[in-house]
């Protein structure tokens, strides 16, 4: 050996989690809206939205926030849920986000590793994500891997039943005007007529070229689901969405043999082992997923892989804050939802432009809570020292 000193290599010291903040908050919808499951008695028209809101800080001082979310009932069970498990994650370090997120789940196994446990953990998931971009200076999407910089776009909020005919087709004119790129309206009333009606309408109004998609809320048996896709064909749709029970794998994947136009469904899983049947059984042509139901990123990203292999389309549910991210970095071309609901929790906005939704260069998320959101807050709760 000759007398060369080595260079002592860097120690990296883990940081860790040192502050948990739970919040939650109900916000408002500006009018009552009705799907299909309104129309046929089995749930109430929704007049709020319940968000569940998770911050952690770390000994390092970096911080990220995430959030899950509930409509009709179940606001306060995730809210209390999260508040049993979110001791755990003090002194754990932020970036082994897997091994956090595994243990939160064991954590409430007793209950399930679905629904509320796998909700509340969500927040927090994804709040972890969120700090890991932050501190690398990078928006979620190009930390994970990204596809692409902005992801087609269609509107739904635009399209409720209990919206007139008249105002849909204002509604979808003022989206395509607004840069987004297809219109999804809702279907499954219980006169299929009036369905076709409202569809005929809507596709002779945007003309034959802008993607339109329906969505009938689970509530058409397996016969209805066939008669109404085939009568539904002629549209060139491109998809219809949950046109059976969320839970009914075997009937979708008999359906989606059955047509041309794409079936897509999925919203309603809360696991990736629910949303594994629909890839067994190839249920769907278009997984729908949604992030904060099935506990977050970890898993999102693990069925993401799953779907990818059975070659699936992708187009996540709601939260379009955390799915553009995700969709962002899907191989397929996938959709994301628009819908403004959430925007006044938020100081930033998403843009819209060409039929595209652009992802935000903005570290992590790339959201920060508004004063609104912290006007609607109920209630809140801290673990460990900021
Ligand atoms: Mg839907």
């Amino acid at each position: 050996m000759s007398g060369s000193i080595r260079p002592t290599p860097e120690v990296t010291v883990p940081d860790r989690i040192r502050h948990v903040e739970l919040s939650t908050l109900r916000l408002p919808l500006a009018q009552p809206i009705s799907d299909a499951k309104v129309l046929t008695g089995r749930q109430r028209p929704m007049t709020e939205v319940v968000v569940l809101v998770a911050a952690v800080r770390t000994e390092d001082g970096h911080e990220g926030t995430g959030f899950s979310y509930s409509k009709r009932a179940g606001g306060p069970a995730q809210y209390a849920h999260a508040k049993e498990v979110a001791a755990d994650l003090l002194g754990e370090d932020p970036s082994d986000i897997a091994k956090v997120a595994t243990k939160l789940l064991w954590a409430g196994a007793s209950v399930g590793r679905s629904g509320v446990a796998t909700q509340a953990i969500a927040a927090l998931d994804i709040a972890l994500h969120d700090l890991k971009a932050r501190r690398a200076g990078l928006p979620l999407s190009k930390l994970l891997g990204s596809h692409r910089d902005s992801v087609r776009t269609y509107n739904t909020s635009g399209g409720f039943l209990h919206t007139p005919l008249p105002e849909v087709l204002e509604r979808a004119d003022a989206s395509l005007a607004a840069g987004i790129g297809g219109i999804k309206i809702k279907v499954g009333q219980p006169d299929t007529r009036e369905d076709l009606r409202r569809v005929a309408a809507v596709r002779e109004h945007l003309g034959p070229d802008v993607p339109l998609m329906v969505d009938a809320n689970q509530q058409w048996d397996r016969r209805t689901a066939l008669r109404m896709g085939r009568a539904l064909e002629e549209f060139d749709l491109v998809w219809i969405e949950e046109p059976l029970d969320a839970y009914d794998a075997v009937g979708h994947a008999d359906l989606a043999r059955a047509l041309d136009t794409p079936v897509a469904t999925g919203e309603m899983l809360a696991s990736v082992a629910e949303h594994l049947q629909l890839v067994e059984h190839r249920s769907a042509d278009v997984l729908q997923p949604d992030a904060p139901r099935i506990g977050g990123i970890t898993p999102f990203l693990r069925l993401a892989a799953l779907a990818d292999q059975a070659g699936l389309d992708l187009a996540p549910h709601f939260a379009m804050e955390i799915h553009l991210h995700l969709a962002a970095t899907y191989p397929r071309e996938p959709w994301v939802e628009h819908f403004e609901w959430l925007d006044p929790l938020f100081e930033e906005r998403l843009e819209t432009v060409a039929g595209r939704m652009v992802v935000p260069d903005r570290p992590g998320l790339g959201f920060t809570f508004s004063e609104q959101a912290r006007a609607w807050t109920t209630e809140r709760v801290e673990f460990g020292t900021r």
